[in-house]
């Protein structure tokens, strides 16, 4: 079964290790290496994320290059490892190797400019999102209360995504900006969120967006983040033990809305602080998968595995 996960921030963590960490094996990375090859997984997302309280725009985008700069000289550098850079390559990475695909979580170290955008597209950049929980000059994040949708500026970024096939990514935007979003960008995924109707945080999707998702042939990519699978928003999942059956509520809910062909897996590895219990870092996404497997049959697994995920995103 071939594991495709959309979202993780391992270079979040190696760059804020600065080397002390190895991508090839250190313990500390719920990614690295040696887990993606024991959990057979073929292609990984790696995303750049900046911390939005960084002090200045500039120091933001140094922390972006940063990151980009520990995707090329640590995880590139294992040669297991090779960038995708096209969605034919993301079907088509070679018998042996694992694909690893950069994506931008969050405009916020562009700033202003389309050509910073440029930049990182240019460096393979594959799907991007507007924004994190925060607020910036593309579109206001799901924590930021004024809940504004997107920007002219945002909608520029859009377009420029449109033109070069890049993904827009819904997981974190707030839910006015979802509709943004959805009406202007051709290609749309949540790289990781769950169901808002089983688990009520805000980072999760409503029927509704879920609904309109599957109808715009998007993906929903389930994300592994204890705080995102059971509660509400008022509980703290580190309190509780969530395990792969509350998991699995998702899985049913969103076959029941009818996205058995739009589900896929975007786990939020490197980038959560607990953990799914028996889903706790690269190796053990495949127990989702058997669970997946006994409930809904073998071929289903396979196309939440990264099945759905290849069909779309080589579709368009
Ligand atoms: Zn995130």
């Amino acid at each position: 079964m071939e594991i495709i996960d959309t979202h993780c921030d391992v270079l979040w963590k190696l760059a804020a290790a600065n080397g002390k960490l190895s991508f090839r094996n250190s313990p500390e990375l719920d990614v690295n290496l040696e887990r993606l090859q024991a959990g057979r997984v073929k292609v990984q997302a790696f995303a750049i994320f900046v911390d939005p309280e960084l002090d200045s725009n500039r120091e933001q985008w140094a922390q972006a290059l940063k990151q980009v700069r520990y995707f090329k000289e640590e995880v590139l550098a294992q040669p297991e490892i090779v960038q995708v850079r096209t969605w034919e390559e993301v079907a088509n990475v070679p018998e042996g190797k694992i694909g690893a695909m950069l994506t931008l979580e969050g405009c916020s170290p562009i700033g202003n400019s389309l050509e910073r955008l440029e930049m990182l597209l240019d460096d393979g950049v594959m799907i991007t999102s507007l924004v994190w929980n925060e607020g910036n000059l593309c579109a206001d994040g799901i924590r930021q209360k004024r809940g504004a949708g997107v920007s002219d500026f945002g909608f520029k970024v859009i377009e420029k995504c449109n033109e070069r096939g890049v993904w827009l990514d819904v997981s974190h935007i707030s839910d006015a900006g979802f509709w943004d979003v959805l009406q202007s960008a051709t290609h749309v995924m949540a790289s990781h969120s769950n169901a808002r109707a089983v688990c009520g945080n805000k980072r999760n999707l409503t029927d509704e967006q879920i609904q309109a998702l599957i109808s715009h042939d998007g993906l929903l990519q389930l994300v592994f983040c204890p705080d995102f699978v059971k509660g509400d928003e008022t509980t703290h999942a580190a309190d509780l033990t969530v395990t792969i059956d509350d998991l699995m509520k998702h899985v049913a809910h969103i076959i029941k809305l009818g996205g058995a062909k739009n589900l896929g897996l975007g786990s939020d590895f490197d980038g959560i602080e607990t953990h799914v219990l028996h889903l706790e870092n690269a190796s053990q996404t495949k127990n989702l998968l058997s669970e997946i497997a006994k409930a809904y049959g073998e071929e289903v697994a396979k196309d939440v595995a990264g099945k759905n995920f290849v069909a779309h995103v080589t579709k368009k």
